[in-house]
């Protein structure tokens, strides 16, 4: 390696795991060149959340991150760890530094069956993670009356619009995004698509929303441009439609695409898209800024019931998929970058490793309901990645 993975360590279970993961799957294979950033939660208190900006701080300096599962503290977590504040999710935190745009993709194997008969290839979800009803403001109206929408230029222009003569009591919600917001969500997608290879959906309901999500269609139209030639090259595709066309669309295809989705589509899609593909263990994420910065981690969180059951001495038997699959994707991204082959070779046989596993029916408590056509034996967490190293040494020794 010659430029540094930026590493962020987390919480929990998957702490553990991440251990686990660069003792026999990274650490003897791989010359590991990383800047090591500790984001479990006594860290992120004792430097009051300091590490979670300097790590994404290196991700904008090396381009490059990996990121192990971590606990967004809530009230109950206040008092498990004593904290000294409810500090921020650190996703929300290093999201907000690099300006990105985040994609899950499920890591599908022919022995589990998507609920939908028709996908043969993973579906890839863009979330638009800014605006909206996420940063709205309501009123709730206790009587008759007028709401009005108000906009005051900053060089005095005044536009108003009335949104409604009430004549009794109701609600009311404003709403907003930015140009710079959505356009660095549309770069995102196009930088990812060109990278993976694959094609753009892209949906909002503009037929309603004449201003607002034809605003969304104009910029990803507009930034279109800057990358049409990459797409003609590389056979790719961008298209706009209507998300209730969509959504038809998606259920009859076969897969292997993008779909960007506004904020509130893509939270509600990309449940929906997790669940039917099988299982949340098995869930990929990178976040993509729009200057073409990837952080790799798992979808999941750090499976605080597992964790609990280690602790009192039981044993586990956790999926490490998904945060195997983030140390594959940071490695193989570095070793683009770098034009380093071996790397990117390394970062193949993993997961080639990691299929041959699954394939041969080896494979964690969570994936055997879920398996049809070969007879799944279930393994402990400690035990899957020694069965995945077994498998790696041979293919590496090949
Ligand atoms: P979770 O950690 O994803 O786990 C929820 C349940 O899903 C687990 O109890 C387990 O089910 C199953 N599961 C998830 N990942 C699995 C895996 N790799 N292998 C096997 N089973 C798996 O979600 P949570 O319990 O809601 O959240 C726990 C903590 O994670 C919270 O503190 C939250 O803030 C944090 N979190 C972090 C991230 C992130 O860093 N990206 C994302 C989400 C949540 P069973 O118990 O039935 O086996
Ligand atoms: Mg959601």
């Amino acid at each position: 390696m010659t430029t540094p993975l930026v590493e962020m360590d987390g919480d929990e279970m998957t702490r553990i795991l991440w251990q686990m993961i660069k003792d026999e799957l990274i650490l003897p294979f791989v010359d590991l060149k990383a800047e090591y950033y500790d984001l479990g939660l006594e860290e992120r208190d004792k430097t009051e959340d300091r590490v979670t900006i300097e790590a994404a701080e290196a991700t904008k300096k090396y381009g490059v991150a990996v990121k192990c599962a971590t606990i967004t503290p809530n009230t109950a977590r206040m008092s498990e760890y004593n904290l000294h504040q409810m500090w921020k999710s650190p996703n929300g935190t290093i999201r907000s530094i690099l300006d990105g745009t985040v994609f899950r993709t499920p890591i599908t194997i022919p022995s589990i069956k998507p609920a939908v008969k028709s996908w043969q290839k993973p579906i890839t979800i863009a979330r638009h993670a800014y605006g909206d009803v996420y940063k709205n403001v309501e009123i709730r109206a206790e009587q008759a009356g007028v709401a009005k929408l108000v906009f005051e230029g900053a060089d005095g222009q005044r536009e108003e619009v009335v949104i409604h003569e009430f004549k009794g009591p109701g609600v009311i919600q404003g709403q907003h995004n930015t140009d710079k917001s959505i356009s660095s969500f549309a770069h995102s997608c196009f930088k990812f698509a060109i990278d993976t290879k694959q094609d753009v959906w892209f949906s909002t309901k503009d037929t309603i929303s004449k201003k607002y999500d034809a605003r969304f269609r104009e910029i990803f139209d507009e930034v279109f441009e800057q990358y049409k030639a990459d797409f003609e090259r590389l056979g790719l595709e961008y298209f706009y439609t209507l998300i209730d066309d969509a959504v038809a669309r998606v259920i009859r295809s076969e897969g292997g695409f993008i779909w960007a989705c506004k904020n509130y589509d893509g939270d509600v899609m990309s449940d929906m898209v997790s669940t039917a593909f099988g299982s949340l263990a098995m869930m990929t994420s990178v976040l993509v800024s729009p200057d073409g910065k990837y952080e790799y981690e798992a979808a999941h969180g750090t499976v605080t019931r597992h964790y609990y059951k280690h602790l009192k001495g039981e044993e586990t038997s956790t999926n490490s998929m998904a945060t195997i699959f983030a140390w594959s994707g940071a490695l193989r991204k570095r070793g683009e970058l770098d034009g380093l082959p071996e790397l990117i070779n390394f970062a193949n046989q993993l997961e080639d490793a990691c299929f041959d596993t699954l394939n041969e029916g080896v494979v964690t408590k969570d994936l055997v309901n879920l398996m049809q056509g070969v007879t799944p034996r279930a393994v402990n967490s400690r035990d899957f990645l020694l069965e995945i190293r077994k498998r790696l040494e041979k293919r590496l020794n090949a």
